[in-house]
């Protein structure tokens, strides 16, 4: 017989305790890692709020890191802009069941993109109408349908609402902001600083920061004639800030 290279049972467990101290420090460094990622990414971002009204008739509805809306359309029925993180959308059914509302309340979703954390709950709102705009179809459509592809500039009415859909491409191709209610919602193009300042969206996860800038500045352009409709600037990804004053300070830089 030749030697064995297994060692003895002390030199085993040595080796395997030296493994499992190398496992731990990977481990660490990961978790390490992933928190400095979305510390950087989101650790300047005002807090969201569950149920915080942002004008009459708009409430957030937050859903862990991420933020839908809730827009009064007409008695007893609702308008979304997205519909969260969450498949079985228990902050969204928690908020529609406070105003004694359920599923079928909601007649439409507008999608301000297609990553995953904006439309995770849409399937549990079949009778609703999804818009989005076309050029991010290709980024939703496997995963939630759109009956309603839209356009740069279109207004869409829902019951009492009128929702106005702006292209801002950058964070993704197809990225829209909607006016609704005296609220531009954001999506993921922009977010508000603890510090009361608008930051463009998060370079890491963005297809074309240096777009999204230019769409920011374009938007700004577009809306400083109509600021008196822009009462509230809500994001997915933090709490909201007042007026459109925000946006044009961000546009001057
Ligand atoms: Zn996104
Ligand atoms: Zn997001």
């Amino acid at each position: 017989m030749g030697a064995s290279t297994v060692g003895t049972p002390e030199e085993e467990v040595t080796g395997m305790k030296r493994a499992l101290k190398w496992l731990a420090v990977v481990v660490l460094v990961l978790a390490l890692a992933v928190g400095a990622v979305f510390y950087v990414a989101f650790g300047r971002n005002r807090p969201i709020v569950d149920g915080q009204v942002l004008t009459p008739g708009v409430e957030t509805v937050k859903d862990g890191f991420v933020s839908a809306f809730l827009l009064e359309a007409a008695p007893g029925k609702v308008a979304l802009i997205d519909c969260g993180n969450d498949k079985q959308g228990q902050a969204l059914l928690a908020a529609l069941q406070r105003r004694g509302l359920s599923p079928s309340s909601v007649m439409a979703i507008f999608l301000t993109h297609g990553h995953k954390d904006h439309l995770a709950g849409c399937g549990l709102f079949p009778d609703a109408q999804v818009y989005a705009l076309e050029e991010e179809l290709p980024l939703i459509a496997d995963k939630v349908r759109v009956t309603h592809p839209l356009r740069d500039g279109e207004v869409t009415g829902v019951g009492l609402l009128r929702v106005e859909a702006f292209a801002t491409p950058g964070h993704t191709p197809g990225s829209a902001v909607y006016l609704a209610g005296g609220v531009l919602f954001f999506g993921d193009s922009a977010a508000g600083s603890k510090d009361g300042t608008l930051m463009p969206a998060v370079r890491l996860f963005s297809q074309g920061p240096g777009q999204n800038a230019a769409s920011l500045r374009a938007l700004a352009a577009r809306l400083q004639p109509r600021a008196q409709e822009v009462r509230v600037l809500a994001f997915a990804h933090s709490g909201p800030l007042n007026g459109l004053q925000p946006l044009t300070s961000f546009a001057a830089q």
